[in-house]
């Protein structure tokens, strides 16, 4: 056979997910499961156990995954087309991931950056979860022989580290246990600002919910957040140099370009010499038919959490037969007695 593909990624539970995290993140899901071909698999996981590397609230964890899963699934993750699971339901990320630490050098780790931004001036008291972090990711993308994984700017240190643990172990034991994954670097993935400053992100800690769109927004939410967006009274440029200095009038262009799927400078000549005061229904037009039918099957999988456990346990079923293939190769090479 040829060479398949394999893609793998996780994402972490959170709660009040807006327009910005479905741009930025969940979207590109879609598009991958969507662009599969045949003999390709995509293995997406939500990542609750990289959550706890920070502190969580017990109830509201488990409320985010499901909440998490529900919004996936209801922006078209098929679990028929994708391995679909809660990381915790697969018992070989942990096992795997306590393998692996005895792999990777404590000076590796030191090299990571988002280690020192998320530990801060406390790294005396950050977890140790926080600090091996990177090491549950390499576990998360080798048990699935990953040939791909996307990533972000700041996960591109943390996937070279999994390219160096996998390459260690496989001298180390003398033996091709683990595939070396490829990164996929996010084509120019949306970057969503508030809709109130448009110089800081759209963020669900956001104090002003006026400044984001929510998932959960009702149509006319939609509408008014975005007849209140800030933006100015210049009309919309022919070309994109004419928004520079521009931030909202930039943000508000740029979510018309990235639902539409047409580039900004299409988005451009089409409304060239408008004022806002006409171009905002248009935009609010196309975000309640984008985020409606998605907040609709949303509360419709909210009603049913059974469903969305099914669906969950189902997932892991799938992927744990792939994942323990791995593990229990990787027990033996290291000469452990972990029964089958
Ligand atoms: P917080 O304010 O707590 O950091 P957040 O709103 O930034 O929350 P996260 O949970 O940090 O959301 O991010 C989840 C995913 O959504 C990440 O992949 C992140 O890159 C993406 N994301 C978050 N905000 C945006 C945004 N405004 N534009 C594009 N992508 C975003
Ligand atoms: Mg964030």
């Amino acid at each position: 056979m040829s060479k398949n593909k394999r893609i793998v990624s996780g994402i972490q539970p959170t709660g009040n997910l807006h327009l910005g995290n479905y741009l930025g993140a969940i979207r590109n899901w879609v598009v991958m499961q969507n662009e599969m071909k045949e003999g390709d698999d995509c293995v997406f996981f939500l990542a609750d156990l990289h959550a706890i590397t920070m502190p969580q609230a017990p109830d509201a964890l488990a409320e985010n995954v499901r909440n998490m899963a529900a919004t996936l699934l209801a922006s078209g993750i098929d679990p028929k087309q994708a391995i679909f699971f809660a990381q915790s339901d697969v018992a070989a990320h942990s096992e795997m991931a306590w393998l692996l630490n005895c792999v990777a050098r404590i000076g590796w780790l030191n090299r990571m950056t988002q280690f020192k931004e998320k530990s801060g001036k406390n790294r005396e008291g950050a977890s140790v979860g926080l600090y091996t972090y990177p090491v549950l990711q390499a576990a998360d993308v080798m048990l699935y022989q990953a040939t791909h994984v996307p990533v972000g700017e700041d996960q591109k240190q943390h996937l070279e580290l999994a390219r160096d643990i996998a390459t260690k172990f496989n001298n180390d034991y003398d033996e091709k246990i683990f595939n070396l994954p490829e990164p996929i670097i996010q084509k120019t993935a949306a970057r969503v600002m508030s809709l109130r400053n448009g110089s800081s992100k759209m963020s669900k800690s956001d104090p002003s919910d006026l400044s984001r769109i929510n998932l959960t927004d009702s149509n006319d939410d939609i509408a008014q957040k975005i007849r209140k967006a800030k933006t100015d009274p210049d009309p919309i440029p022919e070309n994109e140099s004419g928004l520079t200095d521009r931030p909202e009038a930039k943000n508000l262009l740029g979510i018309y370009s990235a639902l539409k799927g047409v580039a900004i400078n299409n988005v451009l000549q089409q409304f060239a010499g408008q004022g806002f005061g006409q171009f905002k229904p248009e935009l609010a037009e196309l975000v309640v038919s984008s985020v409606g039918p998605i907040r609709d099957k949303l509360s419709t999988f909210k009603d049913d959490p059974a469903e969305i456990d099914r669906i969950l346990l189902a997932g892991a079923e799938k992927a744990a037969v792939i994942a323990e293939e791995t593990l229990k190769k990787a027990y033996q090479v290291m000469g452990l007695r972990r029964r089958a």
